[in-house]
């Protein structure tokens, strides 16, 4: 039996750049998916890398930061897994001009004309071009995060802390994360309650050459190394459906719409961009994003609400307990909600993950499991002050 500082549960890619920040750090780490590396929503991503414009607000600023950090990290990790040709943005229903202007992003405005002097397959379109944008291939990257730790096919039923370590059957571990994306967690956390937005994504041929990623309501990228054009994404939120995702999408048989319909609106609402030649379409994938109310990520140690409770009731009418007193799962941490950049935002959150279990260094308010604890447990107020 082989014996680990820290396990990652999900080989997304959440879990490969925590695993990535335990392995720089010299630990040793082990890293388990039932379906692969790179095989949830991982596997489904653009996965694209752009900025998100707009008057700066929490949210941006840290989608932007993370943006910044994370072209930077996968251009040292991986340069033969990302191509940084920048994203061309059209305005559409929630990007008017005044907001892809308003930013403090680099921007440059590209006319029509200037458009099809560079390829007369533009459409009649405009936009705004950001050169900090980029695309990544997604399975090469995971696999290149976790290189030098062991990898485990196996799907984790449960967890069983024997008082001293983790004990899965094979495998033990001091630590553990949970990484698992949309997929219903392996311990009760109810403060976080992750919703699955699903989406398709397709990789298409064509002979078209695509100088840059473009993106309106769905992004077509650039010709990608492998010379394959990925085309997505479409979402899907099932907000009359209380849903929890049990298995990863292509194994799942609630397909509300039918894939070929999903396939048909990106290619249409593709070819309102660009006229794409002699098209083939050459894969097909389906996956769903974990998300939260507040689109916010979360990071943390895991709390044990029912035994906090139990032992605080009193947090429910507003008393202040502050976090260290809380009852936690022993040595459990989580990475999930991710959203729709995952491959943007997860190396920054990683870092910011392992900064707070090997140096102790706080996560901000807004990305901590905490926050969400807290918000939960004393949901109880509000509701009587509105009663
Ligand atoms: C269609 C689509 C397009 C997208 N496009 C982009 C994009 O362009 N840019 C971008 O940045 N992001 C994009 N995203 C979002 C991005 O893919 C996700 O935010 C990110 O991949 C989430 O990573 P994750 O590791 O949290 O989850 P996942 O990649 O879903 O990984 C979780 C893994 O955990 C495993 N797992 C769960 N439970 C267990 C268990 N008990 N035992 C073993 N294994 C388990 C699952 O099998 C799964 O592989 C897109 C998502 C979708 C669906």
């Amino acid at each position: 039996m082989k014996k680990y500082d820290y396990l990652i549960i999900g080989a997304g890619s959440a879990g490969c750049n925590m695993a990535y920040r335990f392995k720089k750090n010299g630990k040793k780490v082990a890293i388990v998916d039932n379906e692969g590396i790179a095989k949830g929503a991982s596997g489904a991503a653009g996965a694209f890398l752009s900025p998100l414009p707009g008057k700066e607000n929490l949210y941006n600023t840290f989608v932007n930061n993370s943006l910044e950090f994370s072209l930077n990290f996968y251009e040292k990790l991986s340069p033969e897994s990302i191509k940084k040709n920048g994203v061309l943005r059209v305005t559409n229903d929630n990007f008017s001009d005044d907001k892809l202007q308003t930013n403090n992003i680099k921007n440059r405005y590209i006319s029509t004309d200037e458009l099809q002097k560079i390829s007369e397959n533009f459409t009649k379109i405009d936009g705004y071009f950001y050169e900090n944008a980029a695309i990544l291939d997604p399975l090469k990257v995971c696999t290149k995060l976790i290189e030098g730790c062991d990898f485990y096919n196996k799907d984790i039923k449960e967890l069983f802390h024997d008082g001293n370590c983790y004990n899965l059957e094979d495998i033990k571990a001091d630590s553990i994360v949970l990484a698992q994306g949309a997929i219903k967690s392996l311990v009760s956390i109810p403060y976080i309650k992750i919703s699955p937005i699903f989406g398709v994504k397709i990789d298409v041929k064509t002979t078209t050459k695509i100088p840059f990623n473009i993106h309106k309501s769905i992004s077509i990228s650039t010709n990608k190394n492998d010379e394959t054009v990925a085309i997505g994404a479409t979402k899907e939120r099932h907000d009359t459906t209380e849903m929890e995702c049990l298995t990863t999408c292509d194994k799942c048989s609630f397909n509300p719409n039918s894939q070929q319909e999903q396939v048909e609106t990106l290619l249409s609402l593709a070819d309102e961009l660009i006229k794409l030649d002699n098209l083939e379409v050459v894969n097909i994938y389906k996956g769903a994003r974990a998300t939260i109310k507040s689109y916010f990520p979360v990071i943390g140690k895991v709390i044990d609400y029912e035994k906090s409770i139990k032992k605080y009731p009193s947090i429910q009418n507003g008393t202040k307990i502050p976090p260290q007193m809380l009852e936690y799962f022993p040595n459990l941490y989580i990475i999930n909600a991710l959203g729709s950049r995952g491959f943007v935002v997860a190396p920054l959150l990683a870092k910011l993950l392992c900064e707070e279990i090997l140096e102790s260094k706080k996560i901000p308010k807004e990305l901590s499991s905490e926050k969400l604890f807290y918000k939960m447990a004393r949901s109880k107020i509000c509701i009587s002050t509105v009663l």
